[in-house]
């Protein structure tokens, strides 16, 4: 929640993933970077990348990631390709949907699909009640800026 505060801080979209290992210890953590033009910059793709130059296969399968919002099909994808484990996430790709629409945001160019719909292999949590909320809180504050 705080790196997708941070994200919104400097202008880009609030997402914010950490990898923590088995042991519990943060391993790694980024947030969103697309302000810049490349919106392939999503904190969840970073991490795998990173997981995938920094751990062994057993580590990455060990390994957590927590995040403000559900994975996009494309970090889904990396997240699977590379063995990371568990998902857990705040809020869901299909709240997220709603909650834009209802912002009258344009649809994003890619579909928002359940991780299981594009990773069936990876355990997944969420959303999680209260924290979703905060999500939403910052995602319109990012579209309806005060
Ligand atoms: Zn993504």
């Amino acid at each position: 929640m705080e790196l997708a505060a941070e994200a919104l801080a400097a202008g880009d979209e609030p997402f914010g993933s950490v990898l923590v290992g088995a042991e519990g210890r943060v391993l790694a953590e980024d947030r969103n970077r697309v302000a810049g033009g490349d919106h392939t910059r999503h904190p969840e793709f970073a991490l795998a990348r990173w997981a995938a130059d920094h751990l062994t296969p057993a580590e990455r399968a060990a390994a957590t990631v927590y995040t403000s919002g559900e994975h996009c099909p494309m970090c889904a994808a990396a997240h699977a390709w590379v063995g990371l484990g568990r998902i857990v996430y705040a809020s869901s790709a299909e709240q997220l949907a709603s909650w834009l629409r209802a912002l009258g945001v344009p649809p994003p160019p890619v579909r928002m699909l359940p991780i299981p719909d594009v990773a069936p292999g990876v355990a997944v949590e969420g959303p999680a009640p209260g924290l979703a909320e905060q999500v939403r809180d910052l995602h319109r504050r990012f579209h309806q800026p005060a």
